[in-house]
C-alpha cells in the first residue's frame, strides 16, 4: 500500500469509528449502510455501490444500491438489468474480491461466504477503470477486511439489540403473568408479547384440557391421542422438547407449554418465509411457552385456593344459620335449599336411627316419604356403617343393591353425636354428578349440623315436656293460652270449649282417687280422638279441661262439644257425664281478649251446671 492508500484505509476506519461511537439510532442497519455506501464510493472513486446477499441456492435475499451521481432514466434501466445479471457470477470461497468486465461495464466485487449465504458488495467503476487499476492488492484486502468487520459488528449489535428487546418483553410479561390469575388473560398476554417481538409469525396455543376456546385468541383444544393430531406437536408435548416441521413453504416450531408439574400443551409458531428460526427466536419461544405453562399452573392453583375458600365460606354460612334458633323442620328445609343450590342434588334427607327404627326428618325431599325409599336407605346405612362413615357413589346403578333405583350419584355421611345417630343422604340421577370434594364438603357441613340438630331436638323435647300435662297427655294451661294468643294475632276467629266432669267428687268418693284419675284419662282420650290435630286440647286445672279450635266459629264448635260429651257418656267406665261452656271471638262475637274469652266460657259452663248438667251452653 502506498501512502495514499494507507491514508484512505485510516480515514475509513476513523470515520466508521466516529459513526459507531456517536450512533444512538436503534435502526442501525439502514443508517450504517447509507454511511458505508456514501463513504466508500467517495473514497474509492466508484460510480455506485450495491450491497447484496444470496442464499446457497443462488436466490437474492436483500439488495441496496447507492449512486454517487443522480442517474438518468437510461442509466437506471441499465443498472437494474446489470444488477440482475451480475448475480450469476461465481463467488468462490477462496478469493475475496474480483474485477469483472461485462457489457462495456466494469465492476469490483467483494464478498464473504457465511454458512448459509454470501454477502456481496459490488462497486461500479465504469468509466473510472484507470482509478481501479491503481489499487494495490493489499489495499483491496484491507478494504475487504474493513467492510466485513463492519458487517460482523452490525450483526452483533443487532443481535444484542434484539436480545435486549426480547428480555425486556419477557420481564414485562413475567410480571404481568404473575399478577394474572385468569387463564384467558394469560393467553392474551402470551399472544400479545409474541406478536410484539416477532410480528411476522403466526401463533397458535394448543392446550390439553382446554374446554373453552376464546374466539378472539388463537387458542385451541389439543388431544394428543387424536389420530388427526399433528405428529410434531405430539412429539413436542410427549417428549417435552422443541420440534420443527417444514410444510408448504413455511417452517413450524412447536414448543412445549410446560409448568413445574407437567406439560399442558404446545405453542405452535409458523414462520411464513421458509427460513429457519434463529437461535434467539427459538430461545424466546421456548422461554415464553414455559412462562405460559407456569402461568397456567398458577392460575389453576389460584382457582383451587379460591374453590377451597368458597367451601370454607359455605360451611361457615350454613353453620351460622343453623344456630339461629331454627326448629328441626326449618333446619332441614334450610339444608335442603342450600344443598340443592350448592350440589344441585335432586333428593336430600336427614334420617335418624332410633332403636333400629328409621325416621326420616320432616323437611326432607319427597322421595324419602315414599315406601320404596326404605330399602335404599337401609342399603346405604348398612354400607355406610361398615365403612368409615362416608360414602360416595358415581355410578350406583351398576352395583348390586342399587340397580333398582334411578339414582347414580350418591353421597352419604354418618351424622353422629351424643344422643343422636343418623345419616344424611343426597341423590342425583346422573352419574358422576358428585365429586370427592363434594363428599368432604357434606362431611364438613354435617359437623355444625349434627350439633344444631341435637340442640333443636332436645329443645323441642323439653318444650313438649313443659307443654304437656303428665297425667292426661293433654297440653298445659300455659301452652293453650300461648296458642290462643297466637291465634288471636293470626286468625279471624276461634272458639274455646270449657269442659267440667259432673259430680266428679262422687266418683272419687265412690271408687277412690285412682279410679277418678283413670276416668280423667278416659275423658281426655275421648277429647283427643274427637278434635282435629290443629285443635289444642288442654288440662285447664283439676277435672276441668279446655279445647281451643282456631279459625272455627261457634256453631261448628257447638257440634264438636256435643260430640265430645256424647262420646264421654257412652264410653266412660264408671260412667260419667260432662258439661261444656262454649265461647268465641271474631266472626261477630266481641270477646277480643283471652280473659274475656275464658270468662264467657266459664259463665256459660256455670249456666250448664245450674240447668241440669250433661249439656253444652253457648255464651251470650
Ligand atoms: P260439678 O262439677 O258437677 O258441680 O260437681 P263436682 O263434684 O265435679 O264438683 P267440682 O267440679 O267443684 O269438684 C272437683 C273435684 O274433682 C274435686 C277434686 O276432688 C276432684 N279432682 C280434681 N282434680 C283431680 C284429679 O286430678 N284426680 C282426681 N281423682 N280427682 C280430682
Ligand atoms: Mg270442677
Ligand atoms: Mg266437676
Amino acid at each position: 500500500m502506498n501512502l495514499d492508500e494507507k491514508n484512505k484505509i485510516l480515514y475509513l476506519k476513523s470515520e466508521f469509528l466516529d459513526f459507531m461511537v456517536n450512533q444512538e439510532n436503534i435502526k442501525l442497519s439502514s443508517s450504517l449502510y447509507k454511511k458505508y455506501s456514501k463513504l466508500t464510493c467517495n473514497v474509492l472513486g466508484a460510480r455506485s455501490v450495491s450491497l447484496f446477499s444470496k442464499n446457497n441456492n443462488g436466490e437474492l435475499l436483500d439488495s441496496i444500491t447507492y449512486n454517487r451521481f443522480p442517474l438518468n432514466e437510461n442509466e437506471f434501466e441499465k443498472q437494474s438489468q446489470i444488477s440482475n445479471d451480475k448475480l450469476d457470477i461465481e463467488f468462490d470461497t477462496e478469493s475475496k474480491y474480483k474485477i469483472i468486465h461485462m457489457l462495456n461495464q466494469t465492476f469490483l466485487y467483494f464478498w464473504k461466504c457465511e454458512e448459509n449465504d454470501i454477502n456481496i458488495v459490488g462497486f461500479d467503476f465504469t468509466g473510472e477503470e484507470r482509478v481501479l487499476e491503481q489499487f494495490s492488492e493489499s489495499f483491496l484486502l484491507n478494504f475487504h477486511k474493513i467492510t466485513f468487520d463492519l458487517q460482523n459488528l452490525l450483526v452483533k449489535v443487532n443481535r444484542t439489540v434484539e436480545q435486549g428487546k426480547q428480555y425486556l418483553q419477557l420481564s414485562k410479561i413475567t410480571t404481568k403473568l404473575h399478577s394474572s390469575f385468569n387463564v384467558e388473560n394469560v393467553f392474551s398476554e402470551i399472544i400479545t408479547s409474541l406478536r410484539t417481538v416477532y410480528p411476522n409469525n403466526d401463533y397458535l396455543l394448543l392446550l390439553t384440557n382446554q374446554t373453552v376456546e376464546p374466539s378472539h385468541l388463537p387458542v385451541k383444544q389439543f388431544s394428543p391421542m387424536d389420530k388427526d393430531a399433528n405428529p410434531y406437536a405430539i412429539q413436542a408435548y410427549s417428549e417435552n422438547i422443541n420440534t420443527y416441521e417444514k410444510k408448504n413453504g413455511s417452517v413450524y416450531m412447536y414448543a412445549p407449554v410446560q409448568g413445574q408439574q407437567g406439560v399442558y400443551g404446545v405453542l405452535q409458531i409458523k414462520n411464513k418465509n421458509f427460513s429457519n428460526f434463529t437461535v434467539y427466536e427459538q430461545e424466546f419461544f421456548t422461554l415464553l411457552a414455559s412462562k405460559a405453562g407456569i402461568a397456567l399452573e398458577n392460575a389453576k392453583l389460584y382457582q383451587q385456593v379460591e374453590d377451597s375458600a368458597k367451601r370454607i365460606q359455605f360451611v361457615n354460612e350454613v353453620g351460622q344459620n343453623l344456630n339461629q334458633n331454627l326448629n328441626s323442620l326449618e333446619l332441614i328445609k334450610y339444608l335442603v335449599n342450600k344443598f340443592q343450590k350448592r350440589f344441585e342434588c335432586e333428593e336430600f334427607a336427614i334420617i335418624l336411627l332410633d332403636h333400629e327404627q328409621i325416621k326420616v326428618l320432616d323437611g326432607s325431599t319427597s322421595f324419602f316419604d315414599e315406601m320404596e325409599s326404605d330399602f335404599l336407605v337401609q342399603r346405604i346405612i348398612k354400607e355406610l356403617f361398615g365403612h368409615d362413615g362416608t360414602l360416595l357413589k358415581v355410578n350406583a346403578s351398576q352395583e348390586v343393591g342399587y340397580q333398582n333405583y334411578p339414582f347414580n350419584s350418591i353421597v352419604a355421611v354418618k351424622v353422629e353425636t351424643t344422643g343422636l345417630l343418623g345419616v344424611s343422604i343426597m341423590l342425583h340421577r346422573d352419574p358422576f354428578k358428585f365429586k370427592y370434594e363434594d363428599r368432604t364438603l357434606v362431611e364438613n357441613v354435617m359437623e355444625p349440623t349434627k350439633l344444631a340438630l341435637r340442640n333443636t331436638m332436645l329443645q323441642e323435647k323439653l318444650e313438649q315436656l313443659v307443654a304437656t300435662d303428665h297425667l292426661t297427655g293433654l297440653y298445659s294451661r300455659a301452652y293453650i293460652e300461648e296458642q290462643i294468643s297466637k291465634s288471636m294475632n293470626e286468625d279471624n276467629q276461634g272458639t274455646l270449649i270449657l269442659l267440667d266432669i259432673d259430680d266428679f267428687k262422687k266418683i272419687n268418693d265412690t271408687f277412690g282417687h285412682q279410679i277418678g284419675d283413670n276416668v280423667l284419662i278416659q275423658v281426655s282420650n275421648v277429647i283427643k280422638d274427637v278434635v282435629r290435630s290443629t285443635d289444642i286440647a288442654a288440662r285447664w286445672g283439676g277435672e276441668e279441661l279446655a279445647v281451643y279450635l282456631p279459625k272455627i266459629g261457634i256453631e261448628h264448635a257447638k257440634k264438636v262439644a256435643s260430640r265430645i260429651i256424647e262420646e264421654i257418656e257412652r264410653i266412660s267406665n264408671p260412667r260419667v257425664t260432662t258439661s261444656c261452656g262454649v265461647s268465641s271471638w271474631g266472626g261477630g262475637f266481641t270477646s277480643a281478649s283471652i280473659e274475656k274469652l275464658f270468662k264467657s266460657a266459664d259463665d256459660a259452663l256455670y249456666i250448664a251446671k245450674n240447668t241440669g248438667k250433661n249439656k253444652v251452653t253457648i255464651a251470650n
